[in-house]
């Protein structure tokens, strides 16, 4: 959750943007970039753990609008969404200043340790699965070829053999049947649930951090794409 009062620097004839985050106050913008008409608190942005935004106006009389169109006291919008204020529609770019302070947050990453090392854990175990189910696929050749082999030494046998055979191919084929969507589907699954749970823990981010190790992430020490600092 991020909850910001934006509005326009005091004590200045060249205000910037003045962003009140954390109980600290963040300045925006080149100096003169917010005209007069934005109000010292204008608006009030909550960003909660889920994403979703909404903008409230501070007081009732200040303008805001959304869209283009004006917002009378409070909406939902998004990082894509055009949000002005005051009468002169100073334009609120709202996603350069949520990224400009998650640079200026701190997250720990210790939790994606764990996420990280059983993924490649069950990422090994899918291959061996796979490895063993291609080595099984091999016997019922061997076996065949073996009991023609045997046939041919005692007669007798011949038929028993070759039945033998047929139902070890037919039981093989079975298991690879069985098992050709299963292990496909269990790597699938892997990677969805890995998706979504290695993640940057900045609410207001949370982009998957792709293949990169939990190692490497400690020594980057930075989210490559909110900027926010990681620590163990
Ligand atoms: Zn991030």
């Amino acid at each position: 959750m991020m909850d910001l009062i934006i509005g326009r620097e005091s004590g200045t004839d060249n205000p910037r943007l003045a962003i009140e985050y954390n109980g600290k106050t963040y300045f925006w913008g080149n100096p003169g970039s917010v005209p007069k008409s934005v109000s010292r608190k204008h608006c009030h942005v909550t960003i909660a753990d889920d994403s979703s935004i909404v903008v409230e106006d501070v007081t009732t009389n200040n303008f805001m609008y959304i869209n283009g169109i004006d917002c009378k006291k409070k909406g939902g919008v998004t990082m894509m969404d055009t949000i002005e204020l005051g009468p002169d529609r100073f334009h609120l770019d709202l996603e350069s200043v949520v990224k400009a302070l998650s640079a200026q947050q701190t997250f720990s990453i210790a939790h994606l340790e764990k996420i990280y090392d059983a993924y490649q854990q069950k990422k090994m175990d899918t291959q061996v699965s796979q490895g063993r189910l291609n080595a099984l696929s091999t016997l019922p050749g061997i076996l065949s070829m073996t009991s023609i082999g045997l046939a041919l030494i005692i007669p007798n046998a011949r038929i028993v053999m070759i039945v033998i055979a047929a139902v070890f191919a037919l039981a093989f084929a079975l298991i690879r049947f069985r098992n050709a969507d299963k292990l496909p589907k269990q790597a699938k699954k892997l990677e969805e649930s890995f998706r979504e749970k290695y993640v940057c823990p900045n609410p207001t981010c949370g982009h998957f951090l792709g293949g990169v190790p939990y190692k490497e992430l400690l020594k980057n020490r930075t989210c490559p794409y909110c900027k926010s600092k990681f620590t163990e």
